[in-house]
């Protein structure tokens, strides 16, 4: 995939001004930090990213921090803590946070320009930046808006010494001493999990994982994960199943860096119970092919969220002109404008309501699909984010200035 495949999508314009702002880039190192290779937006979005940056002749890297099971039990409740869930926050975990970031640095051989380093788990190599120097930016990809305060005061030291933090939506930031850049994520277009399919693909994938074609299905993708609420999607289905026949589908895997995907996808399935008509899929994380499938297979595609970040799987949906119903939490309202792109729901009950008049009324769902495939195209493709991304780094030599002339 080339940077000119873009063209048909985007237009020639956006891809000239890439290479453009590019040439101001060249022979700059930047160095990608997260803490998975697989599994949820950010491995996604790197994925893609990268490559296009190495094409555009700078020089990208991306490494991923290694931990133990301890350290990612301690990661996954910071996690929680700063989208506001209530978490247990002990010393210990400190220490187990502590003790991965020094090995993580011990093992670190080369460093760049820019130090891209992406959420909280990996935020704590910043210890490095006053031996070594260099560009730091911290990308934030979650809501801080309401974090657990003493979670956040631990991460907020840390986070300080940077040079910038890149949010993905005006409400996720917080106040702080540095400069703040908003950013949205994207969607590659033409990544398998994103790119047109033949009929016939989407058939077989069908067939194989024994989804009936002829029913109308409603599927929701995601980490199994509490604040991904997939027992709240099955009561959803539930209410709504006397009144039309429908099937649903929950596809989800686990993230590496996500302890907490067994107990709830053991808790989706007792939920699911013996329905012929709830199928939930667990699929290795490489299943791109099959998950874009599913989701141009469904009729309506839910994200019944309680807490997001971006929710790519809402930007993905709409790509493939689907209508959505989703939780207006995190990035989500950004994607959709309840009525026109999409449904925006906060409960059970409305998501039901909304989940039967889409299913009852297909040319409204084709609308609003319609509608969100258009707001995606001028929003949230790859192509934006990696203009977004090539203008932050060039900032970083500009510090005092606000204006950045080409
Ligand atoms: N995803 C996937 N397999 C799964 C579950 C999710 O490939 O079993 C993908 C999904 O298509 C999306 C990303 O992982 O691209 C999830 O990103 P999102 O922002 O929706 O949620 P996150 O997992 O980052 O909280």
């Amino acid at each position: 995939m080339h940077l000119d495949d873009y063209i048909p999508m985007v237009g020639e314009a956006v891809v000239e001004d890439l290479k453009l702002i590019a040439q101001r880039l060249q022979g700059k190192v930047i160095r990608n930090i997260n803490s998975t290779a697989v599994g949820g937006g950010v491995a996604e979005i790197l994925n893609r990213m990268v490559p296009l940056l190495k094409e555009l002749e700078i020089d990208a890297h991306w490494d991923v921090i290694r931990g133990g099971d301890k350290f990612y039990a301690v990661t996954k409740k910071i996690h929680n803590a700063l989208h506001g869930a209530t978490q247990e926050f002990t010393p210990d975990d400190i220490e187990a946070y502590q003790e991965t970031q020094k090995s993580n640095l011990e093992e670190l051989k080369s460093f760049a320009d820019v130090m891209f380093i992406h959420d909280p788990q990996p935020a704590g190599l910043i210890q490095k930046k006053q031996e070594l120097g260099r560009k730091w930016l911290w990308r934030c990809h979650i809501d801080l808006s309401s974090p657990q305060k003493d979670v956040w005061e631990f991460l907020r030291p840390m986070v300080e010494q940077y040079d910038a933090a890149v949010f993905s939506s005006p409400g996720f930031s917080q106040k702080l001493p540095i400069r703040q850049v908003l950013i949205t994520p994207s969607i590659d277009p033409l990544s398998d999990k994103n790119k047109d399919l033949p009929q016939e693909f989407i058939t077989s994938v069908l067939e194989r994982f024994k989804i009936d074609p002829e029913k109308p299905l409603v599927t929701q993708v995601s980490r199994f994960d509490y604040l991904k609420d997939p027992l709240g999607v099955i009561e959803a289905y539930r209410l709504v199943k006397p009144y039309f026949d429908c099937q649903l589908l929950l596809v989800g895997g686990s993230a590496t860096d996500d302890p907490e995907g067994s107990e709830v996808l053991q808790k989706v399935k007792t939920a699911a119970g013996d329905d012929p008509d709830i199928h939930v899929l667990e699929l290795p994380p490489t299943s791109h092919l099959e998950i874009n499938a599913l989701q141009r297979a469904s009729s309506v595609i839910m994200q019944k969220s309680l807490r997001e970040g971006f929710g790519l799987t809402v930007s993905e949906a709409l790509w493939k002109g689907k209508p959505v119903i989703a939780g207006g939490v995190g990035g989500i309202p950004l994607q959709i404008t309840h009525k026109y792109s999409g449904i925006l729901t906060h409960s059970v009950e409305g998501t039901a309501y909304w989940l039967k008049q889409l299913l009852q009324s297909p040319d409204f769902g084709r609308r609003l699909g319609e509608n969100g495939r258009e707001h995606v195209r001028e929003n949230f493709l790859l192509t934006r984010h990696l203009r977004d991304y090539m203008l932050l780094f060039l900032s970083l030599d500009h510090p005092d200035e606000d204006v950045v002339n080409l």
